[in-house]
């Protein structure tokens, strides 16, 4: 088979993928997060029952079975199908939703995005070419994605979840440019030679490509791709006049910061140190002092009520707290019960934990900021307490932000992930790697949202490294701190 809806996408972005998926498969890295999420089973299965009773073509490894199935029961006058399956010409594409009435066709390509994107286009474009070319009557095409203001309120309403909009006129238009398209993807793919093809934009739009790697092996390291505070188009404007050494990129005309990480790099620079920048941070810090991080998880359809999809949902928080000058470090945490809305018992805790009128750290506080705001708004009762700690947050980030203190291993980031191991190369309590099974956000967001699908026993244990995760957050901004506060101190 030459095509399928995906591969045509794929080499729609850039002739090249389209090559190397099919001569080099194994070359390919992983698929960028925003190119899974587009395509999420999840809201594929609900969006199902948005026409109303429909019949189900099963996925089978044998494309024949399927294509089988669907001519079955295109058979029927009215119908609803999903994944019907056609075939024409060494193209093949599966619907997500068909209805035929009569002779009458309409598509509908479902998308776990929640704006319309010209790629879905293209997608559903390249259907309606095929069923056309079987000689069928397409008489609507739309794309269908979530709406992102839709809030549940008791049972799922698909009308709101989903916005329907519909794209038979471009889509009808567009139909001499993919015979057009589909012509030169095929023929490039039976080219025994990789074809020639310049790094540019089509390289991260729509989706970040997974021969990325690959197509950039020859470049020697580190390079304007290592930049972390360049904009895309930029880096490939430079590297296309050739300009993508460190040490050429020194002769541009860059911003300092960015100046400042390749310096660092190219010349093994020592740390950067801007004490009193430093000391003026510190001094806006008064006891106690409470360190707090948030998880959250996202669902693209909502579970709960007075959700929207892809809302923050706070699960977890981990809390340090020194109460007094050379105090003792304290330490309290939430971690809500599976397959339970837990938003109502962390805001509960949370303003348990934390009294009013403190300084709250955060690392990159718009995260936490958002969440306190987001619950303060749905518990009235709670409001005035989670407000005044939202409004007494200060940002861990800023000295780093603002590159008051900065080392070549941070590597132009003032993530924490960059900043801990710079300040802290050879700590193993420090180390995230060392951490059991959940190292990073997403694995806890992950974690979190299938355990309601585990035993006990495998519960406890997930329960538990999320608590170890979400602490060393908190442990590793105590830590900073007291890098900070010890460079005021000159003990650094
Ligand atoms: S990295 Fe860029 S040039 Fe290489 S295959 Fe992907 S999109 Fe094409």
């Amino acid at each position: 088979m030459a095509l399928s809806k995906t591969k045509y996408c794929n080499a729609l972005q850039c002739h090249k993928m389209g090559w190397l998926e099919e001569h080099c498969p194994n070359e390919k890295g992983p698929l960028s997060s925003e190119a899974i999420l587009d395509n999420g089973t999840e809201v594929g299965k609900v969006a199902k029952d948005l026409l109303g009773p429909h019949i189900d073509i099963k996925y089978n490894e044998d494309l024949e079975v399927m294509l089988s199935d669907t001519k079955h029961l295109l058979l029927l006058q009215n119908v609803v199908i999903t994944e019907a399956s056609f075939f024409y010409d060494s193209l093949f594409c599966s619907v997500d939703l068909l209805k035929k009435q009569g002779d009458s066709f309409e598509v509908y390509e479902v998308k776990s995005a929640t704006e319309l994107k010209p790629v879905f286009i293209e997608d559903l474009a390249y259907q309606v070419y095929i069923l056309l070319q079987l000689g069928y009557r397409v008489d609507k095409a739309s794309v269908v994605y979530l709406n992102r203001n839709y809030v549940r309120k008791g049972n799922l309403n698909l009308k709101e979840l989903f916005h329907v909009e519909e794209v038979t006129s471009i889509v009808f238009d567009k139909q001499k440019e993919v015979a057009r398209n589909i012509k030169e993807i095929i023929s490039c793919n039976q080219q025994k030679e990789e074809p020639e093809q310049v790094l540019g934009m089509q390289c991260v739009k729509p989706y970040d490509c997974p021969f990325f790697a690959y197509c950039t092996k020859s470049c020697e390291k580190p390079n304007v791709f290592d930049l972390r505070r360049m904009q895309q188009s930029k880096k490939f404007a430079f590297y296309q006049k050739g300009v993508y050494r460190f040490e050429d990129l020194l002769k541009e005309k860059i911003d300092w910061k960015i100046r400042q990480q390749i310096e660092f790099e190219l010349y093994q620079k020592e740390p950067f140190i801007d004490k009193k920048a430093i000391a003026s941070f510190i001094d806006t810090l008064s006891y106690p002092l409470y360190f707090l991080d948030f998880e959250t998880f996202q669902q693209a359809i909502p579970l709960y009520d007075g959700i929207k999809p892809y809302m923050q949902i706070p699960f977890q928080y981990s809390l340090h707290y020194i109460e007094k000058e050379n105090g003792k470090l304290e330490h309290k945490e939430f971690l809500a019960e599976a397959l339970k809305d837990p938003r109502r018992a962390l805001a509960e805790q949370l303003v348990q934990d934390i009294p009013q009128d403190v300084t709250v750290l955060a690392y990159n506080m718009s995260f936490e900021k958002t969440v306190i705001k987001q619950l303060a708004y749905l518990f009235s009762d709670l409001s005035d307490h989670l407000m005044n700690i939202h409004d007494h947050i200060c940002d861990l980030m800023i000295p780093f932000f603002k590159r008051s203190y900065y080392t070549k291993e941070m590597q132009g980031s003032y993530s924490i992930k960059y900043v801990l191991p710079a300040l802290f190369p050879n700590d193993p309590s420090l180390d995230y790697h060392h951490l059991e099974l959940i190292h990073n956000g997403s694995e806890a967001m992950n974690a979190f949202a299938r355990l309601g699908e585990l035993s006990l026993e495998e519960q406890q244990q997930v329960r538990k490294n999320l608590l170890t995760y979400c602490q060393l957050d908190t442990y590793a901004m105590v830590k900073i701190w007291e890098v900070l506060k010890d460079i005021v101190l000159e003990k650094v």
